[in-house]
């Protein structure tokens, strides 16, 4: 099954100079999405996609090139479409690789798009049944029904994980780079995820992405605090600047996140360190997604301006800094 024709109408392929990472930008007239597939060092060795839940974001987020605008919610073929058009450009039999991860974590809330979400990753498992499904989300407070129904397919679909974006241990602070007022606090979120760990016996995750203000070793003790080692594991990960024309990564960013994995690993976690390829060259990090900012901004009809449009924006650390 290929859903790519009735779904979207236009596909746009733009690849990394080193060949080992491809952005796809998904345009029809009244949505756009971006996926992301990454190769390690093989497509037959490890495949990641990074695929899109929503068209922009209503969640604001201070760092991200979709937080300033919402146009809608995907239909879960258009999610399902995206991952679609990754793999067959992959050349590769998805049942061979030896590693599939798909990714809910390009553009877009999943847990705001949860019923079309959870259609798309029974269809996704189906059709790759080999393919962990992580959903990344920043926890809004979409009431407990949406996050017991995240549970009951987590336990019938056993390759769903789940990964809570925290990127602050202060809930003031999180307000500030994370807008979106309806979410979960910090504490909050370590109960939603130890009962996800209750209902599936798996881990959850908790993102953190470093920046100047974030990466303290009072911030490494806060977040012992919250998480418990025994049950979370912690994905730490590079900044990326969303501004198109600006370097997007320098070693002070890595620096900043191996620095504080490392603080994370001396307190007990199992961390893991999140620098994708392609930042410079097509924007295929954290939240840059420059080819939906342009949509944006030659679709100002359809793109309505969410909570976080023009608030100030968080850029990623200068090498100087
Ligand atoms: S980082 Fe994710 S949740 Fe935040 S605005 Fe961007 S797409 Fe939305």
């Amino acid at each position: 099954m290929n859903t790519l024709t009735p779904t979207w109408s236009d596909v746009r392929r733009i690849d990394d100079a080193a060949q080992n990472v491809a952005k796809f930008v998904f345009t029809r007239d009244d949505a756009v999405a971006e996926a992301v597939l990454y190769r390690y060092p093989t497509y037959e060795d490890r495949t990641v996609i990074c695929c899109s839940t929503q068209s922009g974001c209503p969640m604001g987020c201070r760092f991200c090139g979709a937080g300033d605008h919402f146009v809608r919610n995907l239909t879960s073929s258009e999610i399902v479409a995206q991952v679609e058009k990754c793999i067959e450009e992959t050349g590769v039999n998805p049942a061979s690789m030896k590693r599939l991860q798909i990714m809910f974590m390009s553009m877009g809330e999943p847990m705001l798009n949860a019923l079309n979400l959870e259609v798309a990753i029974r269809t996704l498992h189906v059709l790759y049944p080999n393919a962990a499904l992580l959903i990344s989300t920043s926890a809004p407070d979409v009431g407990p029904d949406a996050w017991t129904a995240i549970e009951n397919l987590s336990w019938d679909v056993p390759p769903v994980g789940l990964q809570f974006s925290v990127h602050e241990t202060l809930d003031h602070e999180r307000d500030k780079l994370i807008p979106f007022r309806k979410k979960l606090t910090l504490s909050q979120i370590v109960r939603q995820g130890m009962h996800w760990y209750a209902a599936t016996g798996r881990r959850p995750f908790f993102n953190y992405c470093a920046h100047d203000g974030n990466s303290a070793a009072d911030d490494a003790d806060r977040l012992l605090c919250l998480f418990d080692p025994d049950y979370w594991c912690a994905t730490v990960s590079v900044v990326c600047e969303r501004s198109d024309g600006l370097p997007a990564t320098n070693e002070r960013q890595r620096k900043l996140a191996t620095d504080f994995g490392a603080m994370l690993v001396q307190r007990g976690f199992d961390v893991r360190v999140f620098d994708p390829a392609g930042q410079d060259t097509i924007g295929g990090g954290c939240g840059q997604l420059w080819f939906v900012q342009d949509w944006m901004r030659q679709h100002p009809d359809k793109a309505r301006p969410s909570i976080g449009a023009g608030r100030p924006e968080v850029h990623a650390p200068t090498a100087e800094a």
